[in-house]
């Protein structure tokens, strides 16, 4: 991980752990469709990915937590095929909660009919043995884990600081596949201190390193960055050195993803999400007008309960041919932007002025 950016995530943690480390309890919050994720409070991550607001320590009462679970699992709605197991970093880890309060949670949903359990982790907590445990407790359900991606580019993940090495998480990813285990990688869209078009270029690119690299069931799940309270790419936006995306740019990559993959592409926080433990405001979507924001949300909405690719592939056809003033300004923008340096100066110069403004 990068020491600059690590250091700069820590000390705005460190400031704001008494508003965002608050005692919450276990929730279950709609994700779109007939995903649910069911949330469990954590000790919070140790990593520093600049974009996340999950390294937050929020006390685990393990009764409290188990009854809620039982609760949420007695009263789950009626819709629900996939329930995600998600904490405040990865729900494997066993620094966050004990192992057997995980297996304990899990055990619990496997009394749910729910089809499938997808487990949200970060790839270094999934060892043979946990995997071999867990398909015991949860046998009788589909079993996913859903991994952090982000970028398959190098000078792309040393900017988000994610901690992963792209060739270990593929491996574990194969190791999953053979055992019968569906996988799902999280790809983002909207790094800082890239342009527009090198955005759009390394989300296209991951996805098809991806593509080569994994086995033909791994989905992709497309994130456009949401801008929340509580992470480093907060203060760069409070600092005028980044802006929250435009929807058309993720329909642009969406454009430019190979229509016949369009199967294994799913999209996630696309405006549907707020930070439900932090305040409505907390977090800033990505941007679009008024008056095509209800087309979008539409398409959005249509495209996760899309049931085949050719769907997909008419739903994406159909969003590509609307015309707004905000589409025309963002593609404006996008011609506009000229950087002359490498990204990799451009991120030591970035270092300088974090050093400067966290007094590091
Ligand atoms: S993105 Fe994942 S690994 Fe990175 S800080 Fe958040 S929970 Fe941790
Ligand atoms: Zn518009």
């Amino acid at each position: 991980m990068n020491n600059i950016l690590t250091k700069s995530v820590w000390r705005m943690r460190n400031k704001d752990d008494f508003k965002a480390g608050q005692e919450v309890n276990a929730a279950l919050i709609p994700t779109g469709g007939t995903s649910y994720q069911l949330y469990v409070p954590s000790g919070g991550c140790h990593n520093a990915c600049i974009f996340c607001n999950y390294g937050f320590n929020h006390p685990v009462r393990r009764e409290k937590i188990l009854k809620r679970v039982e609760h949420i699992c007695k009263f789950l709605p009626r819709n629900v095929e996939t329930l995600i197991l998600e904490s405040s970093g990865s729900f494997l880890d066993d620094r966050e909660f004990s192992e057997d309060l995980q297996y304990q949670i899990m055990g619990i949903v496997a009394r749910t009919n729910v089809y499938r359990v997808q487990i949200e982790t970060h790839y270094k907590t999934v060892t043979y043995e946990k995997v071999k445990k867990i398909l015991e407790i949860l046998s009788g359900h589909v079993v996913a884990f859903e991994f952090g991606l982000e970028s398959a580019n190098d000078a792309t993940l040393s900017i988000y600081n994610k901690d992963i090495d792209v060739g270990k998480l593929y491996q574990v990813v194969l190791n999953c596949n053979n055992l019968g285990i569906e996988t799902s990688l999280n790809v983002m869209v909207g790094a800082p201190l890239l342009t527009i078009k090198e955005q759009v270029q390394d989300t296209l690119d991951t996805v098809k390193h991806i593509l080569r690299g994994c086995p033909e069931n791994t989905a992709i799940v497309l994130f456009p960055l949401n801008i929340k309270d509580y992470t480093l790419v907060k203060h760069l936006y409070n600092q005028g050195r980044y802006s929250a995306i435009s929807h058309w740019e993720f329909i642009e990559v969406l454009e430019k993803i190979p229509r016949n993959v369009l199967d294994r592409i799913y999209i996630s926080w696309w405006g549907n999400r707020y930070n439900e433990f932090h305040g409505k405001k907390a977090i800033i979507h990505p941007k679009s007008c008024e008056k095509c924001h209800n087309q979008l949300m539409d398409f959005y909405s249509k495209f996760v309960n899309a049931k085949s690719v050719e769907e997909k592939q008419k739903l994406v056809e159909k969003i590509s041919m609307v015309s707004c003033e905000c589409r025309d300004d963002y593609e404006k923008e996008k011609e506009s932007q000229k950087i002359d340096k490498d990204i990799w100066q451009r991120l030591a110069e970035e270092e300088k002025k974090l050093i400067d403004e966290f007094d590091l």
